[in-house]
């Protein structure tokens, strides 16, 4: 398996998609707030770890989310902060953590 900065190779790859869609398929509802329907599968060990990589196609890693709780995932995983933000992907993909983040308001909630 390749890896560059963004992972692009890896989550083009057909084994990956396979995997994906496998995942998506038995765990259809978010495995986080259990209320959404899942759209992504999130790697609970970080790709950006050796381990994560290492782990990168063993389904007993991948988590079903939706994507705010993925944002949540994301962000937490980054900063070490839990954070319920609503975040487009763009921004997501741009994230850079302050140092001294608001967690403050909650828009996630209904
Ligand atoms: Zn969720």
């Amino acid at each position: 398996m390749k890896w560059n900065a963004d992972n692009k190779t890896f989550y083009s790859s057909t084994s990956w998609r396979k995997l994906r869609t496998n995942k998506l398929n038995n765990n259809p509802i978010c495995e986080v707030c259990n209320i959404k329907p899942a759209t992504e599968v999130h790697h609970t060990i970080p790709l950006s770890s050796t381990h994560g990589k290492d782990n990168a196609l063993n389904y007993n890693t991948l988590q079903s989310i939706c994507f705010d709780c993925h944002v949540a995932e994301t962000i937490f995983e980054r900063t070490g902060k839990r954070a319920k933000v609503k975040l487009t992907q763009r921004q997501l993909n741009n994230f850079d953590p302050p140092s001294q983040a608001s967690t403050d308001h909650n828009t996630a909630d209904q």
